[in-house]
């Protein structure tokens, strides 16, 4: 029997199922285990709330609505019944960094604090690259922040911010610079005795040693905790063609992994219960002037996944106030797509009126600003809703049957990209009211994409590679009780006697057997806990529910219970074996045999009576 095979071994090359190496690895993976809360780390990526002694959230593994995502916070270990992954705090990080298990002991090791004494020479370096020009994007920000206010070399971008109505207040609180070019920057480093290398490495001066956003303002891209990984370069000229440059990718700094102003605006976000996403960075700055204290940009691309995450831990909601245009309507539709795919509910904000962008719209409205945004925000329509109506905005349907027939279509193309059935066919049947048709003609069909839906399907995360339900030859009482025992390891007192290994099935007995040898110990749930990594998959699996999520009842009662209902089943198991043996040996004409097993039989159905 393969199921047999596989419990046996456990050696497989499935990923949970890695031997740790020993030595200081082991030592390590330790440190990190007793160092990083499993429940801080799932809270920077999901909203977790406390049911029970376990928490749950929705799942950052794949798409749903309804939370199937539990954090067991004692055992630290973490069981997604939608899409049957789980694990300890290092596979966690595994998946959510998308790397493999050195790349998220690496991260958790930086995170936690710990040395890696085996750590590559390369990896170390690129370690302390990145701290260096982490620091020297700090001096950055002060240095041009005090040219900007404090020296007559500041006056252009004095004038400029002056021009944009941001004052001094404002441009302090996103640390907002000059760099008047030349080697400013670089003989201030020298001066305080640093290597300019650094700099360079920062993408802050070129080889020449020259200012590399000189004559322009700096707008720092800082992480959510205010620290700055990057800059933005406005320029103050107005024959310059390249109006903004940015800082290029640096081993501080990868595009699309960070939101403008989450620093400054998460605060707001909280407040104000969502989150304002718009398209540049003047326009976040201008909005925070007026009151719009919950808005970020996604600066210099699309919307990206690793944003919507990083999103996704302070709101569940963000209003989309993109520019007037084409494009602006385009990357809106863009990042409700991107949004949905990351549990992130959208609405879209329409400006009405002359106004290009956010940044016109509210300095136009000067001290009704704070009044007209208010409207914006409320008649945002939700994402959907907004992206349906648009798509038949030209068209008549009521009208023009040719005109409903494109209708219908261009909603059907809306209607396939989202994802959850549900929601899907709520908007499916809206469609229909919005039309005026009855709800039968609104089909759910890509015409120009027909690829597009089965692509979505494996991008809410069920890849080829995902192992079924745990242990599925197990029999119903057999889980019960091993899920029992891996909440409850002394019941294995109550259990041991009454159920020797070698009564059970082969492909019970493994995983009983090593549950057995492993709790049966003083160690208990710790031991389990310590054990569990070199388990095979469906008895890790099957622990990891069981914490995740334990059975309704493991008292006394209920322990004797289960294992009364195995040792029948062991019974029944037996019975039959033996009325098979007693029909060959009469078929045989074995007297002698016959009589022993008519024996055997009747002392059985005894044990099974009692
Ligand atoms: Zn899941």
């Amino acid at each position: 029997m393969t199921g047999q095979g596989r419990a046996e071994g456990g050696s497989g090359g499935s990923p949970r199922n890695r031997q740790i190496s020993r030595g200081t690895d082991d030592d390590i993976v330790n440190q990190i285990k007793s160092r990083v809360s499993l429940l801080d780390l799932v809270q920077q990526h999901i909203r977790l709330r406390k049911q029970g002694r376990e928490y749950t959230g929705l799942c950052p593994f794949h798409q749903e609505k309804t939370p199937s995502f539990w954090v067991n916070e004692q055992m630290q270990s973490w069981y997604c019944f939608g899409c049957q992954r789980g694990g300890d705090v290092i596979r966690f990080q595994e998946l959510i960094e998308k790397t493999d298990f050195r790349g998220a002991l690496d991260t958790l090791a930086e995170l936690a604090g710990v040395e890696r004494k085996q750590e590559s020479g390369a990896q170390k370096e690129r370690t302390a690259l990145r701290r260096r020009i982490l620091e020297m994007n700090r001096l950055a920000q002060q240095y041009y922040e005090y040219v900007l206010w404090s020296t007559p070399a500041g006056e252009p971008g004095r004038r400029l911010l002056g021009r944009r109505d941001v004052n001094e207040e404002l441009a302090r609180r996103f640390g907002l610079g000059y760099a008047p070019g030349g080697a400013n920057f670089a003989s201030f480093l020298k001066k305080r005795g640093h290597k300019l290398g650094d700099a360079a490495a920062a993408g802050l001066v070129r080889s020449d040693n020259q200012d590399f956003f000189g004559e322009r303002v700096l707008i720092p891209i800082r992480d959510e905790r205010g620290s700055p990984l990057a800059f933005t370069g406005r320029t103050v000229s107005a024959e310059d063609p390249r109006k903004y440059v940015n800082t290029r990718e640096t081993p501080a700094y990868v595009k699309g992994r960070v939101l403008f102003a989450l620093d400054v605006a998460r605060q707001g976000i909280s407040d104000l219960g969502h989150a304002v996403l718009m398209e540049g960075q003047f326009d976040v700055i201008v909005g925070h002037r007026f009151g719009v204290t919950n808005a970020v940009a996604s600066s210099g691309t699309a919307l990206t996944a690793e944003q919507v995450r990083l999103l996704a831990r302070f709101t569940e909601e963000v209003v989309l106030v993109f520019d007037n245009d084409h494009a602006g309507k385009a990357a809106a539709f863009k990042a409700i797509e991107q949004a949905a795919e990351g549990n992130l509910r959208t609405r879209v904000g329409v400006l009405e009126g002359p106004a290009k962008d956010p940044d016109e719209f509210l300095r136009a409205a000067a001290e009704q600003a704070p009044a007209k945004w208010a409207q914006v925000v409320k008649a945002a329509q939700p994402g959907w809703e907004f992206w349906i109506r648009d798509s038949v905005r030209d068209l008549n349907p009521n009208l023009r049957p040719a005109d409903l027939e494109v209708a219908l279509l261009r909603v059907g193309e809306v209607l396939v990209k989202i994802a959850d059935p549900a929601l899907r066919e709520t908007y499916r049947q809206q469609s229909a009211y919005w039309l005026g048709v009855d709800a039968t003609r609104v089909v759910i069909r890509p015409p120009s994409a027909p690829r597009d839906g089965a692509r979505r399907d494996q991008a809410s995360g069920r890849d080829v590679s995902e192992p079924g339900p745990a242990g599925k030859e197990w029999s119903v009482p057999f889980r019960y009780l091993l899920e029992m025992l891996a909440v409850r390891p002394d019941a294995i007192r109550r259990v041991r006697d009454r159920l020797p290994e070698q009564d059970l099935e082969p492909k019970e007995r493994n995983a009983y057997r090593r549950l057995l040898d492993t709790v049966g110990t003083e160690g208990g749930l710790q031991a389990l806990g310590d054990a569990l990594p070199g388990f095979p998959d469906e008895e890790q699996d099957l622990v990891r529910r069981a914490w995740a999520h334990p059975p309704a009842s493991t008292d006394d009662a209920t322990v004797d219970d289960v294992v009364a209902r195995i040792r029948r089943e062991i019974t029944r198991r037996r019975v039959r074996a033996i009325i098979s043996d007693l029909r060959d040996a009469e078929v045989r004409g074995d007297a002698e045999q016959t009589a022993l097993l008519n024996t055997r039989l009747a002392d059985l159905r005894r044990e099974e009576g009692s």
